[in-house]
């Protein structure tokens, strides 16, 4: 713009008219300012402040491997499993369900996830798929109160708390809880392991498809697995039962 001691007295009348008619009524300084010349006052920086420390990221499976190789007897195990929070399924249960019948049973029943009477009892399959596993079991002379090892079984699950809804544990959670289950076989010392279900068949042999893997041994946790159907799948599918009469009795002539 152009200076005003450079304009002559009309130009510098038009120009002052011309800014009255803008609006511009009232002078707020002695004289005029000219803010190029200002000096620029760069305000402080503020101090730096370290970002507060970040927590080390915890790994879950090697936390829980960590513990489970820890642990010298199943009491110890299921004391750490009980204390092992990373999982969250654990807030929402009421109980950690570690097992039932007889530890050092020639065969150990591996089942995904306890239910809610399994949550409410603190034991793994008490409810109507539970007496069902009883009955197939006892069907071929097994039980979970068998006085001796010989005919006991040992039952367990791959996930000790109750999953909201009764949903399928997630593969993130099977992986947290598959040290403490490799440990809990070691532990426990069975010759057999029987795998109900996709969750403890992708926990113990690394797939899923249960229908298809139902019958045929395979082996996981350094031992023969026999997968089979989910007792509560054969409460829905009474015609499944009769595979599961013919895989029973695989288990049985293995022992
Ligand atoms: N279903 C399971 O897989 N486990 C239980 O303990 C009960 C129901």
């Amino acid at each position: 713009m152009t200076r005003a001691e450079e304009m002559d007295w009309e130009t510098a009348a038009a120009a002052f008219a011309w800014q009255f008619d803008l609006g511009a009524t009232e002078a707020i300084c002695d004289g005029p300012v000219n803010r190029y010349e200002l000096e620029v006052v760069v305000p402080k920086a503020a101090p730096v402040v370290a970002a507060p420390a970040v927590a080390a990221e915890v790994d879950p499976v090697a936390e829980a491997r960590a513990l489970a190789a820890a642990a010298q007897d199943l009491d110890g195990l299921r004391e750490a499993m009980a204390g092992f929070s990373l999982c969250e399924l654990k807030q929402g249960a009421k109980n950690t369900v570690f097992s039932d019948g007889r530890a050092g049973a020639r065969v150990m029943i591996i089942g995904e996830a306890p239910g809610r009477d399994e949550d409410a009892a603190g034991r793994p399959f008490v409810g109507r798929a539970g007496q069902l596993l009883d009955r197939m079991f006892a069907a071929i002379g097994l039980s979970r109160e068998a006085p001796g090892l010989e005919q006991a079984i040992y039952v367990t699950n791959v996930m000790p708390w109750r999953p909201p809804q009764n949903r399928d544990p997630d593969a993130r959670e099977i992986a947290m809880m598959k040290p403490f289950l490799a440990r809990h076989v070691e532990l426990a010392q069975p010759e057999v392991l029987v795998v109900v279900g996709n969750c403890s068949a992708d926990a113990v042999l690394g797939q899923r498809g249960i229908t298809r893997l139902r019958g045929k041994w395979g082996e996981g946790l350094g031992l023969p697995v026999m997968p089979m159907c989910h007792p509560a799948y054969l409460l829905r599918n009474p015609a499944a039962k009769r595979e599961a009469w013919a895989d029973l009795l695989e288990v049985r002539a293995r022992l």
